[in-house]
């Protein structure tokens, strides 16, 4: 009903009627400037330079490593080169840990190697490594609910292949073996974990990724197998005799140590104590160079930030751009956030994260008030030519901006296209060649509208009801 009206009337008009009727808070003007600067997005934005520049110049960074320390550096010079009013960064808490070596080997009854790589803070084998007998699960659940007789002494084997999709949802139904397989191993007794690797594709890469270490008190080594070494594992199993591996592994675990969250404003000209939270994750694994997880979401949200700062006028409130610390790890940088900025998260307006890979967004999210929607449908109105269409309104907003909308903070998602996210994710074969330039153009074409609109509406969103 007032989309006719705001095309019959002049912009000022239509923007006095329209907040007089708190419905449509994006004046006309605010709209046909979010168009522009999506325009120059597509043009000319140039993200890809950015993650060229941080794996080239940095490459990995695991949280705490000096590879880390270099990111923290290169991300503050960086804001500082694409024209941010105010750079900072702040100190987060996290527990280190160096990778080693992993060897696996068949022993009997037909002896041959295997490719694997340890989960992350998995701990090694004893000097001389250990031999062992394999014993296979279907998934986590079943090594849950075997008597520990079966798993005492054996390497756990837990074999479930991922699905491919478009959103990632395959990922859910199988990362618990990761994250909750060596708990449940080691509580049983078994001498080690393996696991399929979280992953779609058939590369004899293993993927790492984080898993669940608090309170284990006796911890077994755990390994990812690669997705063709799973599958040479398994055809041995079906011939009925017992398999026998060698492991050979070693990691060190280090103190904890420093990281940091790195910060970017672009200052608000009339409310900079409001502000709108975009970011990504500064950290990596180690094996790559982190490219799509997260260097693409790094260089999103960076060039999205740049684009604004280039206006001839700044934004009504403050955009923020949060490099989040230790997110692999488990979100270590925005719960340290979100902790230390307790009292200030009611003058957050919303929060989004880009950590998806570098595919192209087809989907837009939310986690809005009902009564809020209107403003999602405005700035549908400028991304559905970027190919975008409108998605639920139960958006995280990302992994670290969940933490924020834990506590009620609304959310917007930019969705990309994960078809092929999950090839690559945690192995050493996440590296610049993966990342498109021109989708990284659609990416900031779309986050520029959401995040310029966001910081400059009138009126804010309010809070959206936690769930617990
Ligand atoms: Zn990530």
């Amino acid at each position: 009903m007032l989309k006719p009206l705001l095309s019959l009337t002049g912009g000022l008009v239509a923007a006095l009627a329209v907040s007089a009727l708190h419905a449509a808070p994006l004046s006309d003007e605010d709209l046909s400037v979010a168009e522009v600067l999506r325009d120059r997005a597509l043009e000319s934005s140039d993200a890809y330079s950015i993650v060229e520049s941080l794996t080239v110049e940095v490459g990995p960074r695991p949280a705490g490593s000096a590879g880390d320390r270099r990111a923290v550096a290169w991300a503050q010079e960086k804001m500082k080169e694409l024209g941010f009013d105010r750079v900072y960064t702040e100190q987060i808490e996290v527990p280190r840990w160096n990778r080693g070596h992993a060897h696996a080997r068949v022993t009997a009854p037909f002896p041959q190697p295997l490719v694997v790589t340890s989960l992350g803070y998995s701990v090694g084998t004893p000097e001389g490594g250990i031999t062992a007998e394999i014993v296979e699960f279907p998934d986590v659940e079943a090594l849950m609910k075997a008597p520990a007789s079966k798993v005492k002494g054996k390497i756990a084997f837990i074999n479930k292949r991922m699905e491919r999709t478009r959103t990632g949802e395959g990922y859910g139904p199988v990362v618990g073996g990761r994250s909750q397989g060596m708990r449940n191993a080691a509580e049983k007794g078994a001498a080690a974990l393996m696991i399929r690797s979280v992953g779609t594709d058939s590369d004899r890469f293993a993927h790492t990724g984080m898993m669940s270490i608090k309170d284990v008190e006796s911890p077994v080594p755990a390994l990812a197998l690669s997705a063709p070494d799973a599958n040479l594992l398994e055809a041995m199993l079906e011939r009925g005799k017992p398999v026998e591996v060698k492991l050979d592994v070693h990691n060190q675990r280090l103190e904890d140590g420093p990281s940091f969250n790195v910060i970017g404003e672009i200052t608000g000209r009339e409310n900079p104590e409001e502000v709108m939270v975009i970011g990504a994750h500064l950290d990596s694994w180690d094996e790559g160079t982190g490219a799509l997880d997260d260097g693409a979401g790094v260089a999103v949200v960076m060039e999205t930030a740049r684009l604004i700062a280039e206006l001839p006028q700044r934004p009504r409130r403050t955009l923020r751009v949060i490099l989040y610390g230790a997110e692999e790890i488990g979100l270590v940088g925005s719960k340290q956030y979100v902790e230390a900025h307790q009292d200030e998260l009611d003058n957050i307006i919303a929060v989004s994260e880009s950590d998806f890979g570098a595919g192209k967004i087809w989907r837009f999210d939310t986690r809005l008030p009902e009564t809020r929607f209107d403003i999602a449908d405005q700035m549908m109105q400028l991304l559905a030519p970027l190919g975008i269409e409108r998605g639920n309104n139960k958006s995280s907003g990302g992994p670290d901006s969940s933490v924020f909308v834990a506590q009620g903070v609304p959310a917007f998602g930019l969705y990309q296209d994960g078809t092929d996210y999950f090839d690559y994710h945690h192995t050493p074969n996440d590296t610049l060649d993966k990342v498109d330039p021109e989708n990284l153009k659609q990416n900031v074409a779309a986050w520029v509208v959401m995040s310029f609109l966001a910081t400059e509406m009138e009126g804010d969103l309010g809070r959206v009801p936690t769930e617990h």
